[in-house]
């Protein structure tokens, strides 16, 4: 654990947050600094200051200078010693767990979710706070105080997870909450002074889901619940647009045929009309239902006819998309995985009906709600500071391996 004060951790770490123009040392020092931590947080086998040299390319002094200054500011941990290769013991490096936190706040319409999150994707507390007459913008202030009480001091980073249109720190247009144009960020930055971010839950959970992307993988996440959104991910990182609105596919029209339902929009023949858990179970379903009651919903007869419909409706959409973006591969997130089985199938042979000549064949599964809720709003937190360096997770067995640098 890092045995630097507060404040010098903090002086140290705005280096891995500078966002403006770098002299070069400072941006060849910074772009080292990250590449070593990723390859401590990502790499399966033990990483040593020699693996690091190997794997960089640096010199031995250099790579001890770098994990010397990951370990003052409370990022990197020494865990003991590595399996002897004869010579002199090498000492195995680890994320530091117990040295920085992560605050996050999961805002819904009707209750407000907060937690302290490690450096190793732990989740140390958590706590509900509901609001039946629907959430303040200062109950989140005060439930991001509540949950920092007494330790203040190791917060190194926040982010607040909001559904709506999120740009640059600021709520701009959540019909959910009732809130628009509220600059979230910067309040909650006074109130605890740590770096704050906004995130939509769309773009959450695309980041849940990319925390085992390797470089450069192209993932296309689809939300479904009362509303129907999307988010891209280039490995960990969002692609958000020139707005903050890129994923925003609810009222695209796909259906051009029959008896078109009229969308809450105003419009007919939107995405969101035939897709969305709401078009697909009817009004008896909202975001707040659990998985158990959103799979009885499902099993009705009718369900069943208006899922088919909706399947066919987004298999449209997705082979437009999965086109243009090419992804590894595509996720049907937010309360979709309750459908069960028969509508991914039914999504998936639909999909492949069509096949668009030229295109590579895309998988097409559920997200994983069992990876949690504070992983997409905690890398998100991070972003500005260490990139996409700490997945915050373990790889789970059915990932893609993380890439980094060449194996023994
Ligand atoms: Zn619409």
């Amino acid at each position: 654990m890092s045995t630097a004060s507060p404040q010098r951790r903090s002086a140290l770490l705005r280096r891995f947050a500078s966002t403006g123009l770098l002299d070069a040392q400072t941006a060849i020092r910074r772009d080292n600094l990250l590449r070593a931590l990723a390859l401590i947080a990502r790499e399966p086998a033990p990483v040593t200051r020699a693996v690091i040299a190997r794997r960089t390319g640096l010199t031995s002094a250099t790579a001890s200078s770098l994990v010397a200054e990951l370990i003052e500011v409370g990022l990197v941990t020494e865990t003991g010693p590595a399996e002897s290769t004869g010579g002199k013991r090498a000492t195995r490096l680890a994320i530091d767990g117990d040295t920085h936190l992560i605050v996050v706040a999961v805002v819904r319409t009707r209750a407000i979710d907060t937690a302290l999150v490690d450096l190793t994707g732990r989740t140390v507390a958590s706590r509900r706070v509901d609001h039946s007459d629907g959430v303040e913008v200062s109950a989140v202030v005060d439930a991001v105080r509540e949950i920092t009480q007494g330790v203040e001091p190791r917060v190194l980073a926040a982010c607040v997870q909001v559904p709506g249109v999120t740009a640059d720190g600021v709520v701009v247009d959540s019909v959910q909450l009732g809130w628009f144009g509220v600059p979230l960020a910067s309040l909650l930055e006074e109130a605890i002074d740590a770096p704050t971010s906004v995130v939509n839950d769309v773009d959450a959970e695309a980041l849940t889901e990319a925390a085992d992307a390797g470089e450069g993988v192209i993932r296309l996440v689809v939300h479904l619940g009362e509303g129907v959104g999307a988010a891209v991910t280039n490995g960990g990182t969002l692609m958000s647009g020139a707005t903050g609105r890129a994923g925003e596919i609810g009222h695209v029209r796909v259906v051009f045929e029959g008896a078109r339902a009229t969308c809450r929009c105003g419009l007919s023949g939107c995405l969101e009309s035939a897709a969305s858990m709401s078009a697909m179970l009817g009004d008896a379903y909202t975001d707040e239902l659990d998985g158990h009651d959103t799979s009885l919903l499902a099993s009705t007869a009718d369900s069943r006819e208006r899922m088919a419909f909706g399947a066919r409706a987004l298999s449209r959409a997705l082979r437009i998309m999965a086109a243009l973006l090419d992804p590894q591969e595509v996720v049907i997130a937010g309360a979709a995985p309750a459908l069960g089985p028969h509508f991914l199938g039914t999504l998936r042979d639909e999909f492949e009906m069509y096949p668009a000549k030229g295109t590579a064949a895309v998988p097409i599964r559920y997200g994983r709600p069992e990876l949690g809720r504070y992983l997409g709003p905690a890398r998100s937190a991070l972003a500005p500071i260490l990139g996409d360096a700490l997945p915050l997770t373990e790889a789970p067995p059915a990932g893609p391996a993380p890439v980094v640098g060449e194996r023994d």
